[in-house]
């Protein structure tokens, strides 16, 4: 059976706070594995999730702001001492983010010639760099067997070339806004998708010296109505800013994008919560992390952490679509 799995690897802002790492998701279809940014953490989130760095063939990077880039060569290095033989694909907006990922591994050539020398092993592949220049219009930037990528330009103004892209599959898409403010070119992009993974700011709790940020973010009523008027399935919020502190702030995030207009299921994203699909089926794993919230479309309230046990994780099967 076709699934595809989705996987937040991180929800987190520049602004490090315990428990989020760095922007990511890890999208693994029968095809292949795709990570979409590579934010701190990000191959440890991966191991946590029992999911390996070499099981990555392609790497989107969304733009140019270290907290979505910063651990490129983490990740490569990582598959690389896990054995894998593969050259990694970096998927890349020309310009700035294609100069980080063309050098992501000049500082580690040191190591990795010891590492080579020491250990006896044949050298890492060569990460294969693939560029394009964003545009509103989707574009085909990646494919292996039945899962295709599309890219779209997205408005994260002063960043010029930053971009959302679009897993395509036969059972389903998933669509990660990058970060950009609500835009039309990502309402398009996810028409009809399965799973979107958007990013959001909660104006009223940014902090008064940082007021410029949220002119380059995405509101969450404004997130809500883009993904009612798209028809998805469930919208994932990540990147979270400012980060939440106690259930009170998720849940006023929920009520926000319920505020919105949003029916489908909602995730106000933490570390590791996995969404998995077929043509027929979702379901949402949540960690037993703080500060997490999902709602589905058939539950009234977000559920109780106490209601879970300490250690196991939470799950939502959502009713079978037609
Ligand atoms: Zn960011
Ligand atoms: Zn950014």
């Amino acid at each position: 059976m076709t699934e595809v799995n989705v996987t937040l690897t991180g929800t987190g802002t520049p602004v490090p706070v315990p428990g989020r790492a760095g922007p990511g998701v890890f999208v693994q279809t029968p095809d292949t594995g795709i990570q979409i940014d590579t934010g701190r953490s990000t191959v440890l989130r991966l191991a946590e999730a029992g999911l390996r760095a070499d099981e990555i063939d392609a790497v989107l990077l969304t733009h140019h702001h270290s907290d979505h880039t910063t651990d490129l060569g983490d990740v490569l290095v990582s598959a690389w001492l896990m054995d894998a033989e593969h050259s990694v694909a970096v998927v890349t907006p020309d310009g700035l983010t294609a100069d980080f990922a063309r050098l992501a591994l000049e500082p580690l050539q040191g190591d990795l010639l010891f590492r080579r020398s020491h250990r006896g092993v044949r050298r890492i592949a060569e990460p294969e760099l693939l560029t394009f220049q964003p545009s509103s219009d989707p574009q085909e930037v990646w494919r292996r067997g039945s899962t295709r990528v599309d890219a779209v330009a997205v408005r994260h103004e002063p960043v010029l070339a930053a971009a959302g892209y679009r897993i395509a599959t036969p059972v389903g898409n998933v669509v990660v806004s990058g970060d950009t403010r609500a835009c039309d070119e990502v309402e398009r992009l996810a028409a009809e998708a399965r799973v979107l993974v958007h990013e959001v700011v909660d104006p009223q709790r940014v902090p008064d010296h940082r007021q410029h940020t949220i002119d380059y973010h995405a509101r969450p009523d404004e997130v809500a109505a883009l993904a009612e008027r798209a028809g998805v399935d469930v919208l994932a919020l990540t990147h979270l800013w400012p980060s939440p502190e106690h259930d009170g702030h998720v849940e006023d995030l929920l009520a926000a994008v319920r505020g919105g207009g949003f029916t489908g299921d909602l995730i106000v994203g933490s570390d590791l919560t996995a969404i998995r699909f077929d043509s027929h089926h979702t379901s949402i794993t949540v960690p037993d992390r703080p500060a997490v919230g999902v709602q589905g479309r058939h539950s009234p309230a977000t559920p109780s952490r106490a209601a879970a046990a300490p250690s196991s994780p939470v799950v939502f099967t959502t009713p079978e679509t037609p």
